[in-house]
């Protein structure tokens, strides 16, 4: 299986270190709001890059993490943590924020009808973790302290600027955040933040430095190297984690071990709304709640997703949402044929998806392997086992799972097979009156050479 690989930026061939064995760490989400489509946009590809990898045999351990404390309103660790500005908003603590939001995340992953990654490992409950790795650094020299908290000097780390290929006296040039002029590098980050003097933090903790929290960069070295090893095979992200935070994470982690932190960085492209980025402060994040109450179903949205390539910019409308809806109608009706046996006929080719997804998942290619497939079946129609596996490996390889998809009422057969009754002693009018009856229970009726094939007519 190959992938494009942002440390060489080539599509290279996917070396497990213990395979079949393959270890992943996502960057998971923020939990201080509801991830908005964009985010979901983002975690449904790391979702078919596991899916490809276990259709492929391998044993995926997948490790996604919760960021519930340090990461603050700019990346580059100025401003507030997220999660106690939303706190103070709501007139609540930030543990609850935290709780509250990753429920919600894990729900969702549910609905979406994710791959349960591995283990979902919370920053606050690794803090021993990223205390410990501090001190590490501390005593290899790489850090100092200053006013608000402990820093790593990046200075130091003479490769700083080579993942993502950084010209830091421009990035120190376009940056609009006010500096800390007490750091000894613009690029030099936070590994300890210390809490104010005058009041308590909600999510604070001792350490050898003094009451405080730890950074955001830290969490994610501390999390994979304790539960996936200090080289794993494959790290994923946005590509707005390549400037920063995952240069960061390679900093800290590589500092420590001297070894590369992964064989492979994926990074997934931003989306876009009107042309512009996806962002809580533009209001133009749309959560899964306002997609089920225009009555579209969410393997809708996975379909758009898979639609646009990861590394390319996406595109988001209602309109193409909607148009994914009827596209997923019809593979539906696809799968509703296995319940409609005196149908099927004699095509045993095979779907191939698999193909097109280990070549960089291109899941644009699988879609349309997939439309080219479901046109061949409606001209010659499947015999039930290519059904089957077809549908199989749908939900297996694209998360979209037909196989819910529920069979009709017996009642609803009954009036199918009293209509074609109509039909075969020419009683017109009662055939016409009972498919009127089964169109007001959204069922249509195609009559075809095997017979009468139902049909649902929405979603
Ligand atoms: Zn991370």
């Amino acid at each position: 299986m190959k992938l494009y690989n942002t440390l060489t930026r080539n599509i290279d061939d996917i070396k497990p270190i213990n395979p079949p064995v393959i270890t992943i760490y996502t960057c998971g989400p923020t939990v201080y709001d509801y991830p908005h489509i964009g985010n979901w946009f983002t975690f449904i590809r790391y979702d078919i890059l596991v899916r490809t990898l276990m259709a492929s045999q391998y044993k995926v351990k997948w490790v996604m993490n919760i960021t519930d404390v340090g990461h603050l309103t700019s990346d580059a660790d100025e401003g507030e943590d997220k999660l106690v500005n939303k706190a103070k908003k709501e007139n609540k603590n930030a543990w609850d924020i935290a709780k509250f939001y990753t429920e919600y995340f894990v729900q969702s992953l549910d609905k979406l009808n994710f791959i349960q990654p591995t283990m979902l490992p919370k920053a606050t409950d690794h803090i021993i973790d990223q205390i410990n790795l501090i001190k590490e650094l501390e005593a290899k020299g790489y850090t100092y302290k200053i006013n608000d908290g402990i820093y790593f000097n990046t200075s130091l780390f003479k490769s700083y600027k080579d993942f993502a290929r950084l010209d830091l006296d421009e990035q120190q040039a376009n940056s609009r955040i006010e500096l800390n002029t007490d750091k000894k590098n613009f690029a030099d980050f936070a590994l300890w933040k210390f809490s104010p003097k005058s009041s308590n933090r909600d999510m604070e903790w001792d350490s050898p430095w003094g009451k405080g929290f730890p950074g955001w960069h830290i969490e994610c070295s501390a999390m994979c190297l304790k539960y996936l090893g200090e080289t794993i095979d494959i790290h994923s992200g946005g590509i707005d984690h390549i400037p920063i935070h995952h240069t960061n994470e390679i900093a800290q982690s590589t500092a420590l071990s001297g070894k590369p932190l992964a064989n492979i960085w994926m990074h997934t492209n931003h989306i876009l709304i009107n042309d512009q980025k996806i962002s809580k402060s533009l209001g133009n994040g749309i959560t899964l709640e306002e997609i089920e109450n225009k009555g579209i179903n969410l393997m809708a949205l996975r379909l758009l997703i898979l639609e646009s390539h990861y590394r390319s910019q996406s595109k988001f409308s209602w309109d193409a949402l909607y148009a994914a809806n009827n596209r997923l109608l019809r593979y539906i009706n696809f799968a509703v044929r296995r319940y409609q046996p005196k149908t099927h006929g004699n095509n045993n080719q095979t779907l191939d998806l698999i193909t097109p997804l280990q070549n960089d998942l291109n899941t644009p290619q699988a879609l349309s392997n997939l439309e080219l497939f479901i046109d061949e079946c409606e001209n010659n129609p499947p015999t039930n086992n290519t059904l089957l596996k077809a549908i199989n490996s749908i939900n297996e390889c694209l998360g979209i799972d037909l196989a819910q998809i529920k069979d009709i009422s017996n009642e609803l057969k009954s009036i199918i097979k009293k209509r074609e009754n109509a039909r075969l002693n020419k009683d017109w009018h009662l055939s016409d009156q009972l498919r009127d009856q089964l169109l007001s229970q959204n069922i249509a009726i195609d009559d075809s050479e095997y017979g009468p094939i139902w049909k649902y007519l929405k979603i």
